[in-house]
């Protein structure tokens, strides 16, 4: 498929739509309006259409979107069909939790191997996933042809990890570690920060207690 040069913003709330689409589709809906998914997905209705206009035209006006056809264009677009395996490094806390939940609700991503340097844990499977030592990362790397990675090592260890991580061939990382990591050109960092996510919501509640006074 020809590669579609999209904002961030909107590549974020793809998933978003996807998800609800597949809702539709199982219910048996064939078509739906631009002002139902933004109910539904809470992102306002001419965001959706300028999302969806960077795809050329998938809706007819009056008509809305037809399910289906919406649904296998965003199957393909978001990679669906295609199971993509994942790396975890470090298997504490928030590792042990990632492990646990390793994307029931996608059929399409799974963490296929997770790795730490704690004895206790390496060489067993935790929650149907097998934990290797931190020498065996290439090996699986190269072998499951993996190129992403989550990263739940501790801070002071997590620049190194990554460096490791990059030098045996991953090209995203999904940085959980507080640290900005510096990488090079052509490594993508995601960072995910559930402190920085609170913030905002806290932030967006007394913004709207002040709108409100
Ligand atoms: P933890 O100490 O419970 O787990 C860390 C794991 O990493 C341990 O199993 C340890 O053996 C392993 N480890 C240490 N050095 C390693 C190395 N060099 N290579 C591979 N594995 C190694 O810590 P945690 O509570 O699970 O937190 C993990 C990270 O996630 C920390 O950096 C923490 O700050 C961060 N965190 C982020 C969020 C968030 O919202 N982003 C929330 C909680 C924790």
């Amino acid at each position: 498929m020809e590669k579609i040069k999209i904002p961030t913003a909107t590549a974020k709330r793809l998933p978003l739509y996807y998800r609800y689409l597949v809702i539709l589709n199982d219910a048996g809906k064939e078509k739906v309006s631009s002002t139902e998914l933004s109910e539904a997905v809470q992102v306002d209705s001419a965001s959706i259409r300028r999302d969806f206009s960077y795809f050329g035209a998938l809706g007819k006006r009056g008509y809305g979107y037809d399910v289906k056809n919406l649904l296998a264009f965003f199957k393909k677009i978001l990679n669906q069909d295609t199971l993509t395996n994942v790396a975890l490094i470090g298997v504490g806390n928030l590792g042990h939790a990632l492990l646990n939940y390793n994307f029931k609700r996608t059929n399409n991503i799974r963490i296929s191997c997770a790795f730490d340097i704690n004895k206790a844990i390496t060489g067993k499977i935790l929650c149907g996933v097998p934990v290797y030592d931190m020498s065996e990362l290439k090996k699986q790397i190269t072998d499951q042809q993996i190129e992403i990675a989550i990263l739940t090592v501790p801070s002071d260890t997590a620049q190194k990890t990554a460096n490791e991580m990059i030098n045996d061939g991953v090209k995203g990382i999904m940085n959980f570690t507080p640290i900005r990591l510096s990488t090079p050109a052509g490594i993508r960092v995601q960072n995910v920060d559930l402190a920085t996510e609170l913030q905002t919501l806290i932030y967006f509640l007394d913004s709207e207690k002040e709108n409100n006074k």
